[in-house]
């Protein structure tokens, strides 16, 4: 406490003596404000001067003085004219100042002074004059207040200048004759006047001196939360190099040149992968730091090059395409010796711009795209965006572009695959597969879309698309008196994210009458490997509203056991690729076996996917696997081609289920 209060005191001490230093900043402002008032201040000595120069002569010429013209230019005009000059000169610098915004300081200062110290001392010259010949002391007065009110200096400054002029005037003056009494000395009146103006010019001064120094912080902070809103609107907070707004652009204007040699532009796209395992191994500390780390590498790279942060883990340059892989080559294996517990690999896509290129955006996603396109290729770290992506590129746009027009056209159809009793060999459900029959591209499978819709988060259209056209299926078969059997949808991860899709199936179902029982739904086991919690309940959610749940892909992934362990399923899909290496490789009917002996314990209905051959079917029926599917039955097809073969004796459709929707 007593601490604060003595640095409260010595604060305030220095603030009234103008002893605390300044900044840069606060020391020009006091400069341009000073520059500023000596205009004002030049402007009017040299008007005073003039009309004292006129005046003077007049009464020479009046008084028919002018043969005494060098007395009297001894006695006034020399001091007219140089104060004159003084004014000139300082006039002449302040504004030469002010127009250019720069000026030589040392020698501003320097002018300033003289030309006060020249006010002063024909201020204090002048007055003795007037005085002697009983006049009042109104130049001196007049100067001291052009000197210190007008001109801002610190306050020991402005006490120094006060006193000494003072001090000086008032010591002449108390050795002369007073012109009203006629003695030698000041008389107590003068005394008293001068005190008070002395003490009300040194108060003004003081205020001056703050009030000029409050602006000049107010404005130093204005101006650094200014330059502060500069610098982060064009760079990258994180590692210090530019950001996209600055990038696009810059771009911009670099393709919109005449000049620039587009044909060897280059746009390169960067991702660290693995980036991700390096955060959760380190921490996101050591991750910022590595991606700050990356950025200069980068920058260094490409010297001469547009060079910025796209987001997370992503950079993106602009660059010349002499030499870019050979340096992305390089760079890529810097990064990777970084560290070697993680294995990074940056990886680069690159884009070369045709002659009438000017969107920055669409050129970094194209680079994008080839850099997509090499993820997962550990022996491939550099792609050029090439005819082929470009195809692929043209489709995706499509695909996202078209997807609501694609569903409100009806060219999103529903293809059923039957799900075969190994028992029986009778139809027991059926698998709705998504197809999009496109006027443009012709028939496309889910392969070509479901990932794209994934990406740009509009898949829970496609499925809620492909719930309601099963569940309209299903009335249409009941009232032709078609024989149904339930029949599974597959969900994606993010349709629990995008929408309520518990309750969109619900509403579905209820519209068109469809029972639980004939509704099941498929979730792929990678869907849950790391799922959120909010998955979980939307899955126990389904089971208690009496929709079965099925576990889609089982045994693609490295965590199946966790998630079995994790959620509760009806049925276990066992994925296809076991069945690949069904007649070189003696282990997979061993696992199999295992797997559907597993189903069992855990009370679980297991199928085999991928079934094509009748030795893969019968191995099935052998182990007591409940059902298949496969091309063996039937490949993904319109239900009309179901229902025709079915017509014709070639496939059975199970009656067990006929009792439940009467
Ligand atoms: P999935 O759920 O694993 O579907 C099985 C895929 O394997 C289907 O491919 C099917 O045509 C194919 N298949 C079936 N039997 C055999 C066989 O004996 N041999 C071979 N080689 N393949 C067989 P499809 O229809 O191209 O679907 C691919 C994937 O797309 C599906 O894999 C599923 O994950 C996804 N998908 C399909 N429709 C939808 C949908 O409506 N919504 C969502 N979210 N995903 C869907
Ligand atoms: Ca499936
Ligand atoms: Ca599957």
């Amino acid at each position: 406490m007593g601490k604060f209060n003595v640095q409260t005191i010595f604060k305030a001490v220095q603030r009234g003596t103008g002893l605390e230093k300044h900044s840069e900043y606060v020391k020009d402002y006091f400069f341009d404000a000073n520059m500023r008032a000596s205009i004002y201040m030049s402007i009017m000595v040299i008007v005073l001067e003039v009309w004292m120069i006129i005046r003077t002569t007049r009464t020479l010429i009046i008084n028919d003085l002018m043969g005494k013209f060098g007395h009297y230019f001894e006695k006034y005009y020399i001091n007219y004219i140089i104060l004159l000059l003084a004014g000139i000169v300082m006039f002449v610098y302040a504004t030469r100042y002010l127009r250019r915004g720069k000026g030589r300081k040392w020698l501003g200062n320097l002018i300033k002074l003289a030309f006060s110290a020249i006010c002063i001392y024909f201020g204090i010259k002048i007055s003795i004059q007037d005085y002697q010949k009983g006049e009042q002391i109104l130049t001196f007065l007049t100067m001291e207040l052009f000197v210190v009110c007008l001109l801002t200096w610190r306050p020991w400054v402005g006490f120094s200048i006060l006193t000494s002029s003072y001090a000086i005037f008032f010591y002449i003056l108390s050795r002369m004759e007073a012109p009203n009494t006629g003695e030698v000395g000041l008389t107590l009146a003068t005394q008293i006047n001068g005190f008070t103006m002395w003490l009300s010019t040194m108060v003004f001064c003081v205020s001056n001196y703050n009030k000029t120094l409050s602006q000049a912080l107010k404005d130093e902070r204005l101006e650094k939360m200014n330059s502060h809103l500069r610098r982060i609107s064009v760079e990258d907070e994180l590692t210090g190099i530019h950001n996209m707004l600055y990038f696009r652009n810059e771009a911009e204007k670099l393709l919109g040149y005449v000049t620039t040699d587009k044909e060897n532009a280059v746009f390169l796209f960067f991702d660290i992968e693995n980036f991700k395992s390096f955060n959760e191994k380190y921490g996101f500390r050591s991750g910022n730091e590595l991606l700050k780390k990356v950025a200069h590498m980068i920058e260094d790279a490409y010297p001469n090059s547009l060079v910025s942060r796209f987001s997370d883990d992503h950079f993106v340059v602009l660059t010349h395409a002499d030499g870019c892989r050979e340096a992305a080559d390089k760079l890529s294996e810097e990064i990777s010796s970084l560290q070697n517990e993680v294995h990074l690999q940056l990886k680069c896509g690159a884009y070369q711009i045709t002659n009438d290129e000017t969107d920055p955006s669409l050129a970094c996603d194209r680079a994008r795209f080839a850099c997509n396109s090499i993820k997962k290729h550990f022996d491939d770290n550099f792609r050029f965006y090439d005819k082929m992506l470009e195809d692929k590129f043209q489709l995706k746009q499509y695909i996202v572009n078209s997807i609501d027009n694609a569903i409100a056209n009806n060219h999103i159809k529903v293809y059923y695959q039957p799900v075969v009793s190994t028992r029986t060999g009778e139809i027991v459900g059926l698998e709705a597969l998504a197809r999009w029959i496109d006027p443009r591209y012709g028939l496309l499978p889910p392969g070509a879309f479901i990932e794209i819709l994934e990406e740009y988060r509009q898949i829970h259209k496609l499925d809620i698309c492909i719930i309601d056209t099963v569940c309209r299926d299903y009335r249409e078969a009941c009232e032709s008196g078609e024989v149904v059997v339930p029949v599974s949808l597959n969900f994606s991860r993010l349709d629990f994210e995008l929408c309520d899709i518990v309750k969109e199936l619900s509403y579905r179902a209820e519209k068109y009458g469809v029972p639980k029982e004939f509704l099941d739904v498929e979730i792929t086991e990678s869907a849950l490997v790391d799922s959120q919690g909010a998955m979980k309940k939307a899955m126990a959610e389904l089971r208690a509203l009496g929709y079965k749940v099925w576990l889609d892909d089982f045994g693609s992934g490295y965590s199946s056991m966790n998630v079995l362990k994790d959620h509760s399923f009806d049925v276990l899909k066992i994925d296809m690729k076991f069945l690949s290496g069904f007649d070189e490789n003696p282990k997979t009917k061993l696992i199999i076996n295992n797997i559907v002996a597993l189903t069992k314990e855990i009370d679980m209905i297991s199928l085999t996917e991928g079934v094509e051959t009748k030795e893969q079917f019968e191995f099935l029926a052998s182990i007591n696997c409940d059902r298949a599917q496969g091309y063996l039955f039937s490949k993904p097809v319109p239900i009309e081609k179901l229902r025709e073969r079915a017509a014709k004796g070639e496939l059975k459709f199970s009656e067990e289920y006929r009792l439940l929707h009467l």
